[in-house]
């Protein structure tokens, strides 16, 4: 057997489109959700136009799935904290911490359910900030390092992965681990798709091929640290 997760950063507007092949493929995922970065409605994705000084991902401006859909497009979801405005875990603790709680316990207010997930933006953290997360009553802390066992040898507030959904190697982790047996756990942006139908074939293919296989059992995050 082997268990599958997945997490998504930062509630853009592709979530919506992942979510639809999710559940067409009958899968679980966990989205970290900065939640003062989302706007009321839900942007409009647009390339970057003449002249425009902002970061994008490759030129693509996919936007934030706006707060008043937050329950209906995440509804079916796990969500988690990724920081009111994606505050890392290097910033002055104070600035931190609130960071974090307001996130959570605004998506807990949302959602009326617990959300006890944490995604380290930018994958950065100290161990000063990884104690105040722990302290705060948070179960885990996802980070953007890989590791080959997922939830044995990692402290929960340092909670690596397998791999990124796009990593080369992806098949090869995949299959690794199906043979020892434990945990393949893999993270993204599904901005990172853009606007393009061979990577969004690709993906599927992916999710196809996981949940086909019946020694696939999909779990959430949480349930890798509970
Ligand atoms: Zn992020």
């Amino acid at each position: 057997m082997v268990k599958v997760a997945c997490c998504w950063d930062d509630g853009v507007v592709n979530d919506i489109k992942l979510i639809s092949l999710l559940k067409k493929y009958n899968a679980k995922a966990t989205f970290n959700l900065c939640t003062g970065l989302m706007p009321e409605q839900t942007d409009v994705p647009r390339w970057l136009g003449k002249g425009e000084l902002r970061w994008t991902f490759k030129g693509f401006i996919n936007g934030y799935v706006g707060l008043k859909d937050l329950k209906e497009v995440y509804g079916d979801f796990q969500v988690a904290s990724h920081g009111w405005t994606h505050k890392v875990g290097t910033a002055p603790a104070d600035e931190f911490i609130k960071d974090a709680l307001d996130a959570r316990h605004y998506l807990e207010d949302v959602f009326q359910r617990e959300c006890l997930g944490y995604a380290w933006p930018c994958g950065a953290y100290t161990p000063e900030s990884a104690k105040l997360l722990k302290d705060a009553g948070f179960l885990y802390g996802r980070t953007i390092e890989n590791t080959e066992h997922v939830g044995v040898t990692d402290t929960p507030m340092r909670l690596n992965s397998s791999c990124h959904f796009q990593a080369w190697d992806f098949m090869h982790k995949f299959q690794a681990v199906k043979e020892r047996g434990g945990i393949f756990y893999f993270w993204g942006h599904s901005y990172e798709l853009l606007e393009c139908e061979d990577l969004w074939k690709q993906f599927e293919n992916k999710l196809d091929m996981l949940s086909s296989d019946p020694e696939v059992e999909w779990i959430d995050v949480i349930d890798i640290v509970r």
